[in-house]
This record gives C-alpha cells, structure tokens and sequence, in this order.
C-alpha cells in the first residue's frame, strides 16, 4: 500500500515553512529532497567509518570500500543491470554523458560521422556531443518533435545513413515531461548496428528501469534526482562498450601498473572512476535505491500518474493557462505559460506562498526555441506531493492568472 503521509513523514524538510507558508515543493525534477535515512547515511558514514576507499589495509577503509561496492550492487540490482562491473560511478548524469561522448567520440568517431539525439534534449546531451563532433569533423542529426511534444519516429528512421555511429537520446524530457518510446527508439539504432545511450535524469525516479529488457548499450542518470546526495550519479553500459572506450580521465585507482613511460589501465568499473570517488554519496545513493525499492517503483509510478493526471485537469480548467506539452505518455513535469505574464513573475508570486516551482528555459533552449517563448514554469512531482497541494496551487495559480488579464 502507497501511504504518501507516512513517505512524507520521512522527509524533514518538507514540514518547513517557507515565507509564512507551508512548503509546497513542486522543483523535483531539478532536484528531490532527502529521506531521513539517506541523510542519516550521510552522517553515520562521516561520524563512523569514513576512509578512503580501495586502497587501505586498515579497518575504516576496508568498511568504507564494502559500503562502496554494496552501494553499485544496489544500482545494479535497481536498474537489473547484468553486472556490477558495468556500474560506474560519476557526479551526475551530466558527467556519465560527457564521459561517453568524449570517450566514445576519441575512439570511434571521424570525419564526417553521424551522431543522432533528438532535439528535445538537456544541454547536457547535447552540448557534449556538439564539442566532439566539432572536434572530430562529425554531423549531428536531430530528432524531430511534434507541437504536443512527441518525437517524430519516422523521421528518426530517416536519419539513419551508413555514416551513422551513435544514438544518444532523453528518456523523459525534463521540460516537456513526454515520456519517449526507448524501447522502440534502441530497436531502430539496432537494426541498423548503432549503439544508443538514453538519458534517464528523469525516469529512474518515476518508473521500473530494466536495461537489460531495453536493451540499451548506456543509460545515465544523477543521484539527486532520485532522493539521493548531489555529487553522485551512474553511468551504466554493457561491457563489450565499456571495455572498447579508452579512459575518460587519468589519475589514481583507474590504473593497475604504472612506469613513467607507459600505464596499464585498471579493469572496470575503476578504469572509469579516476581520483577520490565521492565514495559516501556513492553509498547514501544506495541507502536510497533501496528505500525506494521498499516502497515499490510500481507503487510511485501508479501514484504520480494519479498526481499528473490531477495537475494537469487543475491547470487546464484555469483559462488563462496553457499547458507546453501535451504528448500522451508523460511523466514527473508539466511546462505551462500563463495568459499576459512572464514566467518568472509566475514563479515569483508562487514563492511568497511558500510553492517552488522552476521557470526559465530548464536547459533546453531548443525546446523554448521551437515553442516561441522565452522560458515556461514548470510544475515537477516526486512521490511526496499531493492532490491537496496541487488544489491550494491551483487556486492561487487561478488568483494570479486574473492579475495578469
Ligand atoms: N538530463 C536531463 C533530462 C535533466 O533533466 C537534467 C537535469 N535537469 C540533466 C540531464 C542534468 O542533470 P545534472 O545537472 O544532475 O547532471
């Protein structure tokens, strides 16, 4: 059974008051609050066992060392990843794209190459891989959406060439909240011998990931939007990948032998994991994939599409308001412009009642450039909020509207 009071319950910050007011915490998709245990995580492994990982003989670090790899365990069981090896951790899903697209561009990309993401992208997906095609003389090819915010499969089909290399698209769009059709989108890469990295900054959080059923070659996603510390993040890939991509960064751990000539690279994951890992975030991020486990992925899924389908009838009775965005598969956010207002005057208003909201471009200029408009505000859900939440927003929301009339 789903209790969201007793979840919310397991959230100190939410029973602040912000401004006078309730906190009303609608910013999760750019980043989620903290569980007590996850907190505790933190604090317990800085109170007790904190050590430098992989390298001591001595008890604190051989303790810090277990949490650590008890932790990327966790992530594989919680995207059923085939390996544990495969798990690297990084500082956020910004860092896990960056890593295969510099990597990946080094050793397979040249002139004249193809890479396909969609136009609905993160910058994060994007601008890593305008460095590198630049760099290598490389096209990207984009994916087209549609004015509801849905991507354009047969043209995606059309992109492919031979020159087509590399596949790397959002699963959930942070802005949009259009849930993309991956399944289909990896099938299509595949059949043409293309390898595909999904973004999952927005879908880990809200529904069951099972990489081995997508068959996706890397998926990517950042610790804090899933209730974990900021600072941590996954890079999961299959190894036949991971073993052909050269290291991302060198330094310490990701070495097995070291002359001043030459280095012979650790196995993975290390190869990949150079320096001092955020090794306590690491394990907090695990205490989190398994608090969620508990609850039940299916369980959240089921209740924040009941949050989104509340929200979005909320929003589309107030006339001023239009919703950006309207794909039929959506999840976790809602991108509305108001009738007459700037969205960040929207935001503003919302503030002083204690409601967070985003606005602004959210990192996806293309996507305001195709709409026409300079920025959105955004409503974004995690498992925590509530349908008596959403009326109180609504009803101020509809107060504001007819300010701006
Ligand atoms: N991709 C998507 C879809 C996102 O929503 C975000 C964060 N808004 C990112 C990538 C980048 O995440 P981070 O800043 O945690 O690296």
């Amino acid at each position: 059974m789903f209790d969201v009071q007793s979840i919310r319950k397991d959230f100190p910050i939410l029973t602040q008051k912000v401004n006078n007011h309730d906190l009303i915490y609608f910013d999760n998709a750019a980043t989620t609050q903290k569980p007590q245990v996850v907190i505790d995580a933190i604090v317990d492994a800085y109170t007790k066992t904190n050590s430098n990982i992989h390298r001591g003989i001595h008890t604190l670090s051989q303790i810090s060392t277990t949490l650590y790899e008890q932790a990327r365990q966790m992530v594989q069981t919680f995207i059923n990843a085939p390996h544990d090896y495969e798990i690297i951790f990084t500082k956020g899903v910004t860092e896990s794209l960056n890593l295969v697209a510099q990597t990946f561009g080094e050793a397979f990309l040249h002139e004249g190459d193809e890479v396909i993401v969609s136009a609905m992208e993160h910058h994060s997906n994007l601008v890593p891989w305008q460095i590198v095609c630049e760099r290598k003389g490389a096209i990207l090819k984009f994916i087209p959406f549609n004015h509801d915010g849905v991507l354009d499969v047969e043209a995606y089909k059309n992109l492919f060439s031979e020159k087509t290399k590399f596949v790397s698209v959002v699963h959930v769009s942070n802005t949009l909240g259009t849930v993309n059709p991956i399944k289909e989108l990896i099938d299509i890469a595949h059949s043409h011998n293309v390898p595909i990295m999904i973004d999952g900054a927005q879908s880990v959080q809200h529904f069951p990931i099972d990489v081995q059923a997508l068959d996706c070659d890397f998926f990517a996603f950042s610790g804090h939007k899933i209730y974990a510390p900021t600072g941590t993040g996954v890079l999961w890939g299959k190894e036949k990948w991971l073993e052909k991509l050269p290291p991302y960064q060198g330094g310490g751990d990701m070495i097995k032998t070291v002359t001043l000539e030459k280095t012979i690279y650790n196995t993975l994951p290390f190869k990949f994991e150079a320096g001092t890992t955020n090794y306590v975030g690491a394990h907090a991020l695990g205490v989190a994939l398994k608090y969620l486990m508990n609850i039940g992925l299916e369980n959240i899924q089921q209740y924040e599409k009941e949050l989104m389908q509340y929200a979005t009838e909320k929003l589309s009775a107030i006339p001023q308001v239009s919703i950006i965005g309207n794909a039929p598969h959506k999840a976790g956010a809602i991108s509305f412009e108001v009738a007459g207002a700037h969205c960040s005057d929207i935001g503003m208003i919302l503030d002083k009642q204690g409601i967070a909201i985003r606005t602004g471009t959210h990192c996806t200029e293309p996507i305001m450039q195709f709409y026409g408009v300079p920025g959105t505000a955004r409503l974004s859900f995690a498992m925590y909020n509530t349908k008596e939440e959403i009326d109180y927003f609504a009803k101020v929301l509809s107060t504001i509207a007819l300010m701006f009339e």
